[in-house]
């Protein structure tokens, strides 16, 4: 009996009633699809303010790792670990480099020969005890201080030559151009900037740099996963700094 009196009372809801219930349905579906943009608005603010922040974030600790880098540097140049000894082979009488290298720099030079451009190598790795021979005496002889000798030569232990993965080239035509800057008007240099990528080579020191002085003459071997690591920082920070 009592089952019979609830299914009559759910069963009597008046007309009037039932209309009133459809159309407060529709009208919170009205207000839904009047709303739903501002909360997709909303969302997507929230999405594009956590995105920036994230990034911001990213910047400030590149930033950082940068100004890190260049607390490591001396006057301008990063510091560099000798090579092993038993990672250089002779590629002329008296240039080492790093065996690594070696390959793609003696198919360079033979390439640009047979494009008629004469190649030459002036200086491969350096050992540290070089080096400080190299700055400090040229330093005294030019009666230079340090911070001026830097620009034009790294101290020791600072030296990309000390990783066997730096190479200076001449024009074989134009000797008079040895590490000089009008070595960026020879046949060879204008040859090596259309093609040394193709080498896994390329310039450390660029004209707008911003440490050290323009050196068209030095290139460095990026076609290896150690050579890579070696010269990550240096990349980072020209990546930012424009070196
Ligand atoms: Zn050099």
């Amino acid at each position: 009996m009592e089952d019979k009196e609830e299914q009559n009372t759910i069963f009597d809801i008046p007309v009037a009633q039932r209309i009133y219930y459809e159309s407060s349905n529709s009208d919170s579906f009205k207000k839904l699809f009047f709303i739903s943009p501002v909360i997709l608005l909303l969302l997507s603010l929230a999405g594009l303010i956590i995105t920036k922040q994230l990034k911001f974030n990213f910047i400030v600790k590149e930033k950082n790792q940068v100004e890190k880098i260049h607390s490591h540097s001396i006057l301008g140049h990063l510091p560099y670990d000798e090579i092993a000894q038993e990672k250089l082979v002779y590629i002329e009488p008296n240039i080492r480099v790093h065996i690594d290298m070696s390959k793609s720099l003696m198919k360079m030079k033979k390439d640009a020969r047979e494009e008629g451009i004469y190649l030459v190598f002036l200086s491969g790795y350096r050992s540290k005890k070089l080096q400080e021979d190299i700055f400090y005496s040229l330093k005294s002889l030019r009666n230079q201080v340090a911070a001026e000798r830097a620009r034009v030569s790294a101290p020791p232990g600072y030296s990309e030559h000390s990783t066997g993965f730096a190479i200076d080239i001449g024009d074989a035509n134009n000797r008079n151009t040895d590490f000089e800057v009008e070595f960026e008007k020879t046949e060879a240099f204008k040859w090596l900037k259309d093609n040394a990528a193709k080498y896994h080579f390329r310039l450390s020191f660029t004209k707008d740099g911003k440490y050290v002085d323009y050196e068209p003459w030095h290139w460095r071997y990026e076609g290896s996963i150690e050579a890579l690591k070696i010269f990550e920082s240096s990349n980072r920070r020209s990546k930012n700094y424009k070196d």
